[in-house]
């Protein structure tokens, strides 16, 4: 099956790719400093995968993932699962399409969503993803009940990507990785955003062009090639955890 993306066949396929989602999400800086935040994939039976608390995303290996149903029950693995989960069931319950979501509090993202004013400035082509419009969380508590869950994924409607105010981001995909490369992108979205904004108004590129580019440069294939760049990206790195961690 391919859902804006790579394919998943089996349990196993889809906690490696989880996984190595997240090496490669620390690896981009998105979640340097903090074991907080989570990524989840929904597989073909309806189990959602995600880390467990208080692990680090480049710390993140496929067994150490746990398995868990749409009320948030643990069904497989062992640990403590994050408070935030609500976040994720709540995008799964009222979309089915959806089959990742992130959640993460990515440095340049969150400086963004203290002066955000509901436009992202369309400036290269990582702005272009959101022609269409940032949804904006007001709220910066941490989202951690069914309710706050559910008044989210509303406020998220049909978009791909919501900011919250003080604390971060939310991405969805119909791919594992639709999801990640939406996250890199805003992040560096966020990063020009608030570098020329220091320099005056800025020559931005307009809603048709981006509209129209948008849809050529964001397709299954496209994240296909995304998705296998990082993971060359990762492995020529110093960031396997087989080498004994990471030495930047
Ligand atoms: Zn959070």
């Amino acid at each position: 099956v391919v859902k804006g993306g790579l394919s998943v066949s089996t349990k196993e396929e889809a906690k490696a790719r989880l996984a190595k989602a997240h090496r490669i999400l620390y690896m981009e800086g998105l979640a340097e400093d903090t074991y907080r935040g989570h990524i989840t994939l929904k597989t073909e039976t309806g189990i959602i995968y995600i880390k467990p608390w208080a692990m680090g995303f480049q710390e993140v290996r496929e067994t150490d993932l746990l398995g868990v149903d749409l009320d948030g029950n643990l069904v497989d693995g062992k640990g403590r699962l994050h408070s935030e989960l609500p976040i994720h069931l709540e995008i799964y319950r009222s979309r089915s399409e959806i089959v990742s979501v992130v959640h993460l509090h990515p440095y340049y993202s969150v400086l963004l969503s203290s002066v955000f004013d509901g436009k992202m400035k369309m400036i290269t082509q990582n702005g272009m993803h959101f022609w269409e419009g940032v949804p904006f969380h007001t709220s910066p508590e941490l989202i951690n009940s069914k309710k706050q869950g559910e008044e989210l994924s509303q406020l998220m409607g049909e978009r791909l990507v919501l900011l919250m105010r003080n604390h971060g981001i939310v991405t969805a995909g119909r791919s594992l990785e639709e999801a990640m490369v939406l996250a890199i992108d805003f992040e560096k979205a966020a990063k020009e955003h608030l570098m020329i904004s220091t320099f005056g108004t800025p020559t931005e590129i307009s809603l048709e062009t981006a509209q129209k580019m948008s849809s050529r440069i964001f397709s299954a294939e496209q994240y296909r090639m995304m998705w296998d760049f990082y993971c060359r990206k990762l492995a020529r790195g110093k960031f396997i955890e087989k080498q004994g961690g990471t030495s930047l």
